[in-house]
């Protein structure tokens, strides 16, 4: 960091978008805001109101694009349901899109060109490589397809060499296509839905889901009853749980990922370095 402020004379900067009052994405952006702190990138929160329109939205960005002082601009998802998101992420400058979402920067993955890789599936790679979890020559199972998180997380495995199976909502057999994977993809978004007749004993599970249960009979059904985690649905009335079973992954799994604290954390330190290599090469 110190080496980059002596070659480009500034800090690296970061600008988040954060539309509305969304409570779960203000978290998320303060989380961010606060690591950028840590580290000494420049950051700077744009709170423009929920009742913002698409042309709106676009010359935030517009204005972004052309500030010398943001090295990497993040529009918080979702946005509010009247704004084209394809559109205003379509107006992040490529070299700019720290969150690797952009068209451009998605064409230099498939083809496994340089540029910014899209912040959590590359946080999982980066977890796999710092765990010694061998990659190559392995079956790797992704359990969705979005553009931000299973797609791109299929083509980083691809490019280390698995053999990588895309499964959707419309996959036949996911229980029996799943049982296949040494490693085990969950992004979904469906909580506690993958148990333990998706696990291959020993297989390493990444569980990229964030749901918010606040239903205490779901919450005492993913738990089965479970005294002491019930304890803490009570005090304050919602969990957060992953995609995967958090007890039926803890007894097959060889190695995963839990939810809270996994993957997410991840997330956060690939945009940190999405940012300062957009500062570098800037
Ligand atoms: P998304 O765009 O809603 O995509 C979900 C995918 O799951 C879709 O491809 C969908 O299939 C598939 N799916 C849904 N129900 C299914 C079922 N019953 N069986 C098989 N597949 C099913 O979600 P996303 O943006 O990728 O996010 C997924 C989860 O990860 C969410 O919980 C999100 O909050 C979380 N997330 C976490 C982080 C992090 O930093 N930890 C970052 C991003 C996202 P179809 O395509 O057929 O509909």
């Amino acid at each position: 960091m110190e080496r980059l402020k002596q070659t480009k004379g500034r800090a690296p900067g970061l600008a988040v978008v954060l539309v509305g009052d969304n409570p779960a994405s203000q978290v998320y952006v303060s989380n961010k805001t606060r690591t950028g702190d840590e580290l000494g990138i420049f950051n700077q929160t744009l709170t423009p109101p929920a009742t913002s329109t698409t042309e709106e939205m676009l010359e935030i960005v517009y204005a972004l694009n052309r500030r010398p002082d943001i090295d990497g601009i993040l529009i918080q998802l979702p946005l509010p349901s009247q704004i084209d998101t394809a559109r205003v992420l379509l107006a992040v400058a490529p070299h700019k899109d720290v969150d690797g979402f952009h068209p451009c920067n998605l064409g230099n993955l498939a083809t496994a060109r340089p540029g910014p890789r899209p912040c959590t599936p590359a946080g999982i790679m980066e977890l796999l490589r710092r765990n010694g979890i061998p990659v190559a020559g392995r079956r790797a199972v992704v359990i969705g397809r979005s553009d931000i998180v299973g797609k791109p997380m299929a083509l980083l495995l691809l490019h280390e060499n698995a053999t990588v199976t895309i499964c959707h909502s419309k996959t036949a057999d996911l229980p029996g296509v799943c049982r296949e994977a040494d490693i085990l993809v969950a992004a979904i978004g469906r909580p506690a839905m993958v148990t333990r007749d998706f696990i291959k004993p020993g297989a390493t599970v990444i569980d990229v889901g964030i749901n918010r249960v606040e239903d205490r009979d779901e919450a005492a059904r993913i738990f089965r009853n479970d005294a002491s985690r019930l304890a803490r649905f009570d005090k304050t009335g919602r969990v957060l749980v992953g995609d995967v079973h958090p007890l039926d992954v803890d007894e097959v799994a060889g190695a995963y990922t839990p939810v809270p604290g996994g993957v997410g954390p991840l997330t956060i330190a690939m945009l940190m370095m999405n940012t300062i290599a957009a500062c570098e090469q800037s």
